[in-house]
């Protein structure tokens, strides 16, 4: 039989398996029990927290029938009923989704429209998930926008962004909008601890909470990093060795271990962070994230002269380096978060592999304050 990965294979089915998000679980459920659902859903935060993952479980609430064929609306869908079964095996004709990444044009948006003025084949609703919608162009928003302002009563539509600032407003506020939380590192342990139980995998409380810090709030991920241990195990034992080779540095985040070596000056251990990153699962984004999180919470700490522990080692190193400025940690932030504009559509290796490249450069290169110092000195 082939391997399903963790992620795929715990995905949460139903509101009540969803973890970490109170707040959005609790307004879904009151808002099917009354049977006032919005017609059109923004799930906006970081990568890895359950954004599409609530849109399918609405859907299947929405859609589901009921084992006997005469169930309304849900907040406890069957999952064997032929609609819950077809929304999980993604063949079901009334649940489309899209990724809008690979569909930015107004085309995919007049598509949209145009199917979206018929009503479901066999479902009660016909439900738009529309994933990575800010990749939409702004005139696909625009053809969107009409069917926002007058939808059937039968069409719903779910979008999921990383990104919600580029949402038009005229969208957005169109929207019943729901902000997901990254998940705490107990929440994550406690969820690796279930699953690892279940699939009776013999690993510590160290282990779990070590994979935990690495996956930085983002569920996903802490499955993928477990999803790597295990292969790199032998008769199903994970032990604490397997995860430090995972990422050398022991306890460090794959984000803390890159710009540990970049400050270091040393390219070439940065580079193969970099290889281990991708191997272990954990998308470009997510390590992106973990290093504009950083690099921000080092500046804060530099400018508001706060100790921020987390950061504490870091800011040792750079310091300590030949060319130290607040501004260079600026230009830091801002290169990294312009290469996540291009992390989704480009090879992952070589986005990060250039952006460590470029970040090595950046340490090298002069403040605008020293060169103008440097000039008046001249002068
Ligand atoms: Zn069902």
């Amino acid at each position: 039989m082939s391997y399903t990965v963790l992620a795929r294979k715990y995905r949460p089915k139903k509101l009540s398996e969803l973890f970490g998000q109170e707040n959005l679980v609790q307004t879904l459920k009151n808002a099917i029990e009354i049977n006032r659902v919005h017609h059109a859903f923004i799930f906006t935060g970081t990568r890895g927290v359950g954004k599409t993952t609530t849109a399918r479980i609405l859907a299947l609430s929405l859609n589901c029938t009921g084992k006997d064929g005469s169930g309304k609306e849900t907040v406890d869908p069957c999952l064997e009923c032929d609609s819950c079964k077809d929304i999980l095996s993604f063949r079901h004709p009334d649940v489309i989704e899209i990724d809008a990444a690979s569909n930015t044009g107004v085309d995919s948006a007049r598509d949209i429209i145009e199917s979206s003025k018929y009503p479901p084949m066999v479902g009660r609703y016909k439900i738009y998930i529309i994933d990575e919608v800010h990749m939409l162009s702004k005139s696909a928003f625009n053809a969107l926008l009409k069917t926002l302002e007058e939808p059937h009563s039968f069409i719903k539509f779910i979008f999921a962004t990383t990104e919600f600032n580029k949402i038009p407003i005229t969208i957005s506020s169109r929207c019943q909008k729901f902000f997901l939380q990254n998940l705490t590192q107990d929440e994550l342990f406690a969820n690796l601890q279930s699953i690892t139980s279940r699939e009776n995998i013999s690993c510590g409380e160290e282990v779990l909470r070590q994979i935990a810090k690495m996956a930085r709030g983002s569920a996903r991920d802490s499955l993928s990093i477990l999803d790597q241990a295990i292969s790199l195990s032998q008769d199903g034992k994970i032990d604490i060795k397997i995860i430090e080779d995972m990422t050398k540095c022991g306890n460090l985040s794959f984000g803390e271990e890159i710009l540990s070596h970049i400050f270091d000056a040393n390219l070439q251990e940065a580079l193969n962070t970099s290889e281990n990153a991708i191997q272990s699962g954990i998308g470009i984004s997510g390590i992106l994230s973990d290093m504009i999180e950083i690099i921000a919470k080092m500046m804060h700490s530099i400018c508001t002269k706060t100790d921020e522990k987390e950061v504490a080692k870091l800011l040792e190193k750079l310091k300590s380096s030949d060319n130290f400025s607040v501004q260079i940690l600026d230009r830091m932030y801002q290169v990294i978060l312009n290469s996540s504009h291009f992390a989704q559509n480009i090879n992952e290796k070589s986005v990060l592999d250039t952006l460590i490249i470029r970040l090595s450069y950046i340490q090298k290169i002069p403040s605008i304050d020293d060169l103008v110092s440097s000039l008046i000195k001249e002068n």
